[in-house]
């Protein structure tokens, strides 16, 4: 079948393809498809799940490749901080069934807090790294990827990048399940990690790297004939080949799929006549780096231009412009590389990013902002929808920094300054990945801080997956639901507040403000779920009232408020979510309900 697959649709469907018995992972902006497209697959010998984080699915992967079968643990590249250590344990402990660690990288950044490159994860782990440059090549590399792994009894990492993960490629395959049959767990000591084991086991698993060269090196690829080398990797490729169009015996191309480990003698043989090398990579210069290494170690001198020369930029992506724009710096505009692509002529206009109309936590976030007005407060935040609460005119996120750290920042803080309040604010997926262990430590240290858990009942920004407080698994079947209060609670917390944030506004903030009196530790839960998971009875609508002083607009920032041309306000019919939080601020009731069927 011929089929048009996304990056990560084309992982998946080869990943099933392929055999991958267990399919495990978190949800996280560019990563999240991989999971969402395998879910749509069925076999007896097939299992998925949304796991609780990055950690705890790399080790079930972890757990069924001991026993023999094929595993697959998806993440974003943040994710895999949260999944390092397992990793770097599996390295020595070793790994029996295929197992891939998928991680896409964000250059950009799009939607992350970092721009990490998951290929240095792959020289600090000693583990081999997949980097394909388009969907179908990401189809290709899967089966040696699991091959590899099964062969050095490693886990190898697949990383993409948001390009590759997002672009759209057509891919011919026959939709044909390659069965592993699943041998199950057999006893070795190996599978425990003991500090002599390891020693031992290093030493292997440099071995491993340096036997396991030449076979990935076959996935590299030389174009061209010109004296110019050009070291390139992953969707840079693309770029590489659009911004030398017409220059093809000038440059020659070194694409490298591997990026670790390297086969010296391949480099060796593509530089032996050239001229200089240019190295055009997106994040660190990871190839840049490893390929001056070996021409350091083997006496070769050459030019270089890179990112550690300045040509390059280490932030950032890159795309056919930028990539004319490093040639042309490099050969002072000599080249005359043509400069017009279409990037240049589509200039999106830049837009502030901010919650979707009718989000519940607007209203959360207001409340609490009403309920505290006049007090020193410091607010912390977290990763999620919610992060948009730093956005004015809402305003009432002052950090944010990992999954789960709005809990343990809010507890150094009060360290640090006992004078003022502290409110960190999570989400329910966010809580249950990693903010568990932050509120255990807050009621263990007697650290009196206030969590507020914003629960929408879904996991929003990555497109609503469930999760264990939804009680819905993958499928949407009937799971275990896990009560926030009851774990609230099993920890020794009594201060526990349930709050709906569509209820009414000024008795939101009454009820908030009397539980912010008393000094203790105290949970504060909103439940309203995701605007976008309910459809609606009503909306609102500005009546004649209206005194267009945009208070309405000003204090909720809600997208559904705006001012026309004549200075009137309306609100948007269509993405009115009926939450009625405008309302409570308009000095003239002229803010009233309109029912869908009037
Ligand atoms: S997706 Fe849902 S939770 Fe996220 S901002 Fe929109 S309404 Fe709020
Ligand atoms: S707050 Fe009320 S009176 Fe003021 S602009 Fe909005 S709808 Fe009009």
């Amino acid at each position: 079948m011929k089929k048009v697959l996304m990056g990560n649709e084309a992982v998946a469907y080869s990943l099933f393809i392929n055999g991958v018995n267990v399919a495990v992972g978190y949800p996280g902006t560019p990563s999240t498809e991989v999971i969402e497209t395998l879910k749509n697959f069925k076999d007896d010998d097939f299992y998925v799940e949304w796991s609780t984080n990055e950690k705890v699915a790399l080790e079930i992967a972890a757990g069924a490749s001991l026993a023999g079968a094929r595993a697959v643990a998806t993440m974003k590249q943040v994710g895999l901080n949260v999944a390092a250590d397992p990793l770097l344990s599996l390295t020595i402990v070793g790994v029996e069934g295929g197992l891939i660690v998928f991680v896409a990288d964000d250059p950009g950044p799009h939607s992350s807090q970092t721009e990490q490159d998951t290929r240095n994860f792959a020289r600090f782990c000693n583990l081999p790294v997949f980097d394909p440059s388009s969907p179908k090549e990401a189809f290709e590399l899967i089966k040696p990827a699991f091959e590899i792994s099964e062969k050095y009894k490693l886990p190898v990492l697949f990383r993409m990048t948001t390009r590759v993960c997002h672009s759209n490629q057509s891919v011919e395959f026959e939709f044909k399940r390659e069965k592993k049959k699943v041998k199950g767990f057999v006893k070795k000591p190996d599978w425990v990690i003991l500090p002599a084991l390891s020693y031992i086991k290093h030493v292997e698993l440099k071995q491993k790297l340096q036997n396991m060269k030449k076979e990935l090196s076959v996935y590299n690829k030389i174009e061209g004939r010109g004296k110019i080398g050009i070291i390139t990797g992953g969707v840079s490729y693309f770029y590489v080949k659009e911004a030398i169009k017409g220059y093809d015996d000038l440059f020659s191309i070194f694409k490298i799929t591997i990026p670790h480990p390297l086969d010296e003698e391949f480099i060796l043989e593509f530089v032996k006549d050239k001229e200089m090398l240019i190295f055009i990579e997106e994040l660190d210069p990871v190839l840049e780096e490893e390929v001056k290494l070996i021409l350091f170690e083997n006496g070769r001198i050459i030019s270089t231009y890179g990112k550690r020369n300045g040509y390059v930029p280490f932030a950032g992506e890159l795309d056919v412009d930028k990539v004319k724009d490093i040639l042309n710096r490099i050969f002072s505009n000599k080249l005359h590389i043509k400069e017009n692509t279409l990037t240049d002529i589509l200039q999106i206009p830049k837009r502030q990013a901010q919650l979707c109309a009718g989000c519940p936590h607007r209203n959360s976030f207001l409340v609490v902002k009403y309920a505290t007005k006049g007090q020193d407060v410091v607010f912390t935040g977290d990763i999620g929808c919610y992060t948009l609460g730093f956005a004015k005119p809402i305003s009432t996120t002052d950090t944010c920094l990992c999954m789960g750290a709005s809990i343990t920042m809010a507890q150094g803080l009060k360290i640090a300054d006992a004078s003022k309040k502290i409110i960190a604010f999570i989400g329910d997926s966010t809580f249950f990945h990693s903010g568990i262990t932050g509120l255990v430590n807050s009621y263990y240290n007697m650290h009196n801080i206030t969590v507020c858990i914003l629960d929408n009942l879904t996991t929003g920004m990555t497109g609503f997956q469930p999760h264990p407080g939804t009680g819905k698994k993958i499928y949407g079947e009937e799971g275990k639901k896990v009560n926030i209060e009851n774990i609230v609670k099993g920890i020794g917390i009594e201060k526990i507040l349930v709050i709906d944030p569509y209820s009414d506004f000024t008795e939101n903030v009454d009820k908030v403000r009397e539980f912010l009196n008393t000094e203790e530790l105290g949970v504060i839960v909103f439940r309203r779920e995701c605007a976008n998971l309910k459809s609606r009875k009503s909306y609102f609508k500005i009546n004649q009232n209206c005194l267009k002083c945009k208070v309405c607009i000003n204090v909720t920032g809600c997208p559904a408020i705006d001012e026309d041309e004549n200075g009137s306000i309306f609100i948007d019919s269509v993405l009115c979510k009926s939450c009625g939080l405008c309302k409570n601020f308009c000095p003239n009731n002229a803010i009233e309900k309109v029912m869908e069927n009037e």
